[in-house]
């Protein structure tokens, strides 16, 4: 009886490298660095799928690429359009998970919301993500993948039925499924690959990280990249905070208003302070005389989102007189504050809700 064959190692995906790490690669492989920028722009500015597209590559790399390694890509399963323009992807994963992202014309803008992992690991009771738990990190490649996906989509159907919102994408925002710092490294390395000029070249002002507040990585990513940064903040108080998000006990407000007020800004950023209007929990007068005095010399704004119900939640919307009036108080106490329109409410854009909603036909 012949033995049984040893495991053969996962060929590592080209699409989780950084194009530094793929100069890297192809060293080990005896060529020149010059052929990982190549493999980079084939990667990321040509949305290659295969090696043997990479036609000015020697035929002989790309023999060797094949059987070394492997081009990651992630698929839509489904792809909604609503009323107002925006376009929200349900992205399947290699392993048939899914996690969303979400195109949303705006004005002059067109951003895309993407998802940095499957589930989330901290329970934000507001939040229909929190409910599942963290299954898993998504890759640099899945994460980056998404906006390739986006692009592709844009190609295919540049206005999706709307022809006034036709336009490439101009903003990117960590802001779907997951918390992005919860995985920072794969995370970080997704903006080396976005911002890359080889490849899609974001520039980092254009992109948006969000966060409920891990301290220390908010710290590094500030020291990293100079991208901005979008706090969940969602309370003026550490009562009202820990009552709605178990991590205010590991990182409460002290901290994290410290960490932010240490963010590098440069000259003209600011950070954007999210925070849901919960009628009844944070939506108090009181509570925006907190918050304003909470946030006093931070160069910041606040974007107040009235919650967005959804089955089975334990939260009810405010009124808009109640949610006008919490802005109105803010902007009084001199707090730059801008309410966000719910965009693609008639398709679920809230965080984690379609995903949510299609997980009877996710294989877990
Ligand atoms: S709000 Fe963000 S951090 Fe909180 S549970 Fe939802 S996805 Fe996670």
């Amino acid at each position: 009886m012949s033995e049984p064959s040893p495991p053969t190692a996962p060929r590592p995906d080209l699409r989780d490298l950084t194009r530094e790490e793929l100069r890297t690669f192809v060293a080990t492989l005896g060529e020149p660095s010059f052929r990982g920028d190549q493999i980079f722009r084939w990667l990321w500015k040509r949305g290659a799928r295969s090696f043997d597209a990479m036609t000015d590559l020697p035929p002989a790399l790309r023999a060797k690429l094949a059987t070394t390694a492997a081009i990651g890509s992630v698929e839509a399963a489904r792809i909604d359009v609503s009323g107002d323009g925006t376009r929200k992807f349900l992205v399947r994963l290699s392993d048939l998970r899914d996690v969303e992202s979400v195109l949303i014309p705006e004005g002059d803008r067109m951003t895309l919301c993407i998802s940095s992992q499957v589930g989330c690991a901290l329970a934000c009771q507001f939040c229909a993500t929190g409910t599942m738990g963290l299954l898993r990190n998504l890759t640099p490649s899945e994460i980056a993948g998404q906006v390739l996906l986006a692009h592709e989509e844009l190609l295919a159907r540049p206005h999706g039925g709307h022809p006034d919102r036709d336009r490439p994408i101009t903003n990117l925002v960590y802001m779907g499924m997951g918390e992005p710092l919860h995985n920072y490294d794969n995370v970080l390395a997704s903006l080396r690959i976005l911002t890359d000029e080889q490849g899609l070249g974001y520039p980092p002002r254009r992109i948006t990280v969000s966060t409920v507040g891990l301290v220390p990585q908010m710290s590094a990513l500030g020291e990293a990249i100079a991208v901005n940064l979008a706090v969940s903040l969602h309370a003026p108080n550490d009562d009202v905070r820990g009552s709605i998000m178990p991590i205010n006990r590991k990182w409460p407000m002290a901290a994290l208003l410290a960490a932010c007020r240490e963010f590098p800004l440069g000259t003209r950023r600011r950070i954007t302070f999210e925070y849901v209007l919960l009628a009844g929990v944070n939506d108090q007068l009181a509570h925006a005389e907190e918050l304003a005095h909470a946030l006093e010399g931070l160069r910041c704004k606040v974007n107040l989102i009235p919650w967005n119900e959804h089955a089975g939640a334990a939260f009810t919307r405010p009124t808009m007189v109640a949610v006008r009036a919490f802005e109105q108080r803010l902007m009084l106490l001199g707090v730059d504050t801008t309410v966000r329109t719910t965009r693609g409410r008639d398709i679920d854009a809230a965080c984690g809700q379609l995903a949510l909603s299609n997980r009877g036909a996710t294989r877990a």
